[in-house]
C-alpha cells in the first residue's frame, strides 16, 4: 500500500503574547525583585529565548509570603465556603475560555506536542479548578474531621513548588484544592517552564481574586529551596524528584509544618499472554512515549509475559515506527522535544549504561531535528532487575523490558525498585487484576490502560514515591487541620 506522508499542520502561535520579561507575582501585581538576578526562558523545540525571567531572592519569597498571610488573615480568610468556591468556578472558565493560548504557550515553553498541551494538559487544569470549586462549600461533609468532630479549617500559607513536565497541571494540581479548603499559596514554578504560571497570574487577576491568595515567585531550585525554608509557611506541597524530596523532608523535620512529597516513579506495565495486543501495545506506548515520558508515574518498565514476548517487542517495534518525531507546535506531532539540556544528558548518561551493562538497544529510525533537544524513542530488551535502567527513574521516552512466567513472579518484579507511584495490568481475567492490584506495592493500578487522569481520583505514592494524595477527597486531607490536630 502507498505510504501517504503528513502535510505539515503547524498551530499559530499569533494567540499568545509573550512578553520580553517578567516580574514577580506578589499580592496581586506583578513587581519587580528586590534583587536583580534573572535568567532566560527558552523552547526546547528550537532553543529560541523566548523570554527574561526573575530569580527571586529570599527578600522577595519574604514578601510573596507576608502578602499570603496578609490575605489569609484578611479578606480570603472570611469568606464562606460557597464564596470561595465562586473563585475556583470563575477561573476554571477562564481557563477554559483561554485554552489555545495556555496550550500554544505551554508547548512553546516545554517542548510537548500541541495535541498534548491542547488536549490532556489545559482540559485537565481546568477540571481541576471544576471540581475542586465543587468541594469549597462541603467540606465539613467530607469526612475530614479526623474523629475530633470539628469542622475542617485551613491550614494557612502554603508553600509550593512543582516540575516541568506538566507546568500548568501541576499548578492546577496544587493551588485548586488548597484553596478550595481556604489557604493561600506561594508557588515556584521550574525554572525551564515558567511561562505558563505567570499567565495563570493573569487569570487570578481577570478573576479579581483578592490580593495575595496567589503568589508566584518565578526562579531557580535556590528559590525553592528559600521559599520551603522560610518559617511562615505552614505547609509544603512538593512534586519533583526523590533527591530533592528527602532534601525538603530533612530540611522540615523538628518544625511544624507539614508536607506533602509527590517524587519518581518506575512504573510496572505488566502485559499477561491473555491480554488484547494490540490494545496493549497502545497501552505500552501511551504509558511511555506520552509527553516523552517525561512521567512521574510512566510506564517505564514493561513486564511481558515469556510466552507473547516476541510477538509483542516485535508489534511495539512496528508501532513505534509510525511515531512521528518533531516540530511539537505541529498537531500531527506524536514525540516532541525534550524539555531541557540537562535532561537530555541525563537521558544519555543513563541509555549509554544500560548499553554497557549489556542490554540491547533499539531506537525507532526517525530523524532529530538539528537544533533543539531531542531523543528518538528508545526500548532495551535483555534487561536485568540489577541493572540501573531498570531501577533509575530515566524520565525519558525510553522503556526497559523485562519477562515474566507466573503471576507471582510479575508480582515479585514489579514490586522490586525503591519507588511505588503507578502500575498497569494487562489482561482479560478479572481476577487476577483484583489479585494484583493488591499485591502491587504502587499508589494508583490501571488495568487495561494506562496513564488516565482525572482529579476526583487520589494520586500519589508509596515507599520512595512520596507521600499524601492528590486529587479526589483524599486530596483535600493534606489542605485541612482540625481541633484535634492543631
Ligand atoms: P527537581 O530538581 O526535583 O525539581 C523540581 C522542582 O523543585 C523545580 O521547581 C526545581 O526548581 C525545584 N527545586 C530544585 N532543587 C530544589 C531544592 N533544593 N529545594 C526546593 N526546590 C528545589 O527535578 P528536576 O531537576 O526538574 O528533574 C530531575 C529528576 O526529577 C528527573 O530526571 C526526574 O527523575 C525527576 N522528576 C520527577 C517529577 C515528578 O513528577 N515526580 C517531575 C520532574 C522531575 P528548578 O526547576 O527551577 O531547578
Ligand atoms: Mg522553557
Amino acid at each position: 500500500m502507498a505510504k501517504f506522508e503528513y502535510a505539515p499542520a503547524p498551530e499559530s502561535r499569533a494567540v499568545v503574547n509573550i512578553r520580553p520579561s517578567y516580574g514577580l507575582f506578589i499580592g496581586g501585581e506583578f513587581v519587580e525583585s528586590t534583587g536583580d538576578s534573572t535568567f532566560k526562558t527558552i523552547s526546547p523545540s528550537s532553543e529560541e529565548v523566548l523570554a527574561e525571567i526573575t530569580e527571586a531572592g529570599e527578600a522577595d519569597i519574604d514578601l510573596a509570603v507576608r502578602a499570603a498571610r496578609r490575605a489569609f488573615d484578611g479578606p480570603w480568610g472570611r469568606l464562606s465556603g460557597a464564596e470561595r468556591g465562586k473563585y475556583l468556578f470563575r477561573i476554571a472558565r477562564i481557563l477554559q475560555e483561554r485554552a489555545r493560548e495556555f496550550a500554544v504557550l505551554e508547548t512553546l515553553d516545554n517542548g510537548k506536542p500541541i495535541k498534548e498541551s491542547r488536549d490532556v494538559d489545559i482540559p485537565l487544569a481546568a477540571a481541576h479548578f471544576f471540581y475542586h470549586a465543587g468541594w469549597a462549600d462541603k467540606l465539613e461533609h467530607a469526612g475530614l474531621s479526623g474523629g475530633s468532630g470539628q469542622p475542617p479549617r485551613p491550614i494557612g500559607v502554603v508553600g509550593q513548588v512543582i516540575p516541568w513536565n506538566f507546568p500548568l497541571l501541576m499548578l492546577s494540581w496544587k493551588i485548586a484544592p488548597a484553596l478550595a479548603a481556604g489557604n493561600t499559596v506561594v508557588l515556584k514554578p521550574s525554572k525551564t517552564t515558567p511561562l505558563t504560571a505567570l499567565l495563570f497570574a493573569e487569570v487570578c487577576q481577570q478573576a479579581d481574586l483578592p490580593a495575595g491568595v496567589v503568589n508566584i515567585i518565578t526562579g531557580t531550585g535556590r528559590t525553592g529551596a528559600h521559599l520551603i525554608r522560610h518559617p511562615g509557611v505552614d505547609k509544603i506541597a512538593f512534586t519533583g524528584s526523590t533527591e530533592v524530596g528527602k532534601d525538603i523532608a530533612r530540611s522540615i523535620a523538628g518544625t511544624r509544618k507539614r508536607a506533602t512529597l509527590e517524587l519518581g516513579g518506575k512504573a510496572a506495565n505488566i502485559v499477561f499472554d491473555d491480554a488484547a495486543i494490540d490494545q496493549a501495545v497502545e497501552g505500552i506506548v501511551n504509558g511511555i512515549f506520552f509527553n516523552q515520558g517525561h512521567v512521574c508515574c510512566a510506564g517505564s518498565r514493561l513486564l511481558v509475559q515469556e510466552n507473547v514476548a516476541d510477538d509483542v517487542i516485535m508489534r511495539l517495534k512496528r508501532r513505534l515506527q509510525t511515531l512521528r518525531l518533531g516540530d511539537p507546535m505541529d498537531k500531527n506531532t506524536d514525540v516532541g522535544a525534550i524539555n531541557s539540556a540537562a535532561q537530555l544528558a541525563r537521558i544519555r548518561e543513563l541509555t549509554s549504561v544500560g548499553e554497557a551493562e549489556g542490554a540491547t538497544r533499539w531506537s525507532a529510525p526517525c530523524v532529530l531535528p538539528e537544533r533543539g533537544f531531542w531523543f528518538a524513542p528508545t526500548i532495551f530488551t535483555g534487561v536485568s532487575q540489577a541493572h540501573r535502567i531498570a531501577q533509575e527513574e530515566i524520565f525519558g521516552p525510553v522503556l526497559s523490558v523485562l519477562t515474566f512466567r507466573t503471576p507471582q513472579e510479575a508480582v515479585a518484579k514489579a514490586n522490586n525498585t525503591p519507588y511505588g507511584l503507578s502500575a498497569g495490568i494487562w489482561t482479560e481475567k478479572g481476577s487476577r487484576i483484583l489479585w494484583m492490584a493488591d499485591q502491587l506495592r504502587a499508589g494508583v493500578v490501571w488495568a487495561n490502560t494506562f496513564n488516565r487522569f482525572d482529579p476526583t481520583s487520589p494520586f500519589g505514592g508509596y515507599k520512595e514515591s512520596g507521600y499524601g494524595r492528590e486529587g479526589g477527597r483524599h486530596g483535600l486531607e493534606g489542605y485541612v487541620t482540625t481541633g484535634a490536630t492543631r
